[in-house]
């Protein structure tokens, strides 16, 4: 760990270094919501949102975001870019969206996704099919304040299984759509698409020790 990021563990007020992997999805949006959520929480004083597409970016970083787009693409773009085993040994939090959740899981139902197997959790790509797949819902989130959350599903995916060590934050008939385990949080749908940064919030909180 870097004397920098030492020092953001060590001091809720100090800034915090956050990446967003950018080899494919809607990478702006996350960076556009961390930084909204620094700003709220009066913390984007020598804080950083930045893009990640190479393993000496994550460098230093106490954050990533691995954001939704095509779990297939990115899986294969994290192989030729050399990232997968640097992503598995970050020591920060990792906030996943979609995409993202099905790359976070140990066990994936398409063979063209290489997991990253660092949230124990079965994840099943297609839960929804074609005809239903976009909409949007209101979730109870555990744990979290102000009434459900908003949320907007894209061709989204379902957790159909968590180990022991996996909070599910919430739940609906098809499945597991959001978790936390550690630092890492996996959503189903899209945060960074609805103009609340409750999730955002809470997984910075999460990650000052
Ligand atoms: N269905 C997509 C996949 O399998 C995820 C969609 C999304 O990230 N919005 O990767």
């Amino acid at each position: 760990m870097s004397t920098h990021s030492k020092k953001i563990r060590c001091c809720n007020t100090v800034g915090v270094k956050i990446g967003v992997l950018a080899l494919q999805g809607n990478v702006s949006e996350h960076i556009g919501a961390f930084e909204r959520a620094l700003k709220c929480m009066g913390r984007e004083d020598q804080s950083s949102v930045s893009p990640i597409k190479r393993p000496a970016e994550l460098e230093g970083c106490d954050a990533l975001a691995i954001p939704g787009g095509e779990s297939t693409t990115i899986s294969r773009l994290i192989e030729k870019n050399h990232l997968h085993e640097h992503i598995c040994t970050f020591s920060g939090g990792i906030f996943a969206t979609c995409a993202g959740m099905i790359l976070m899981a140990t066990n994936v139902d398409d063979p063209r996704v290489r997991p990253l197997g660092l949230i124990d959790m079965t994840v099943d790509r297609n839960a929804f099919g074609r005809q239903k797949e976009s909409f949007e819902a209101d979730l109870p989130i555990h744990g979290l304040d102000g009434g459900p959350f908003h949320a907007i599903f894209i061709r989204a995916p379902v957790a159909t299984h968590a180990g022991n060590g996996v909070t599910v934050l919430s739940r609906i008939p098809q499945g597991i759509v959001a978790v936390e385990q550690g630092m890492h949080m996996a959503l189903a749908f899209h945060p960074e698409l609805c103009g609340d940064l409750r999730l955002h919030e809470r997984f910075l909180k999460n990650l000052a020790i």
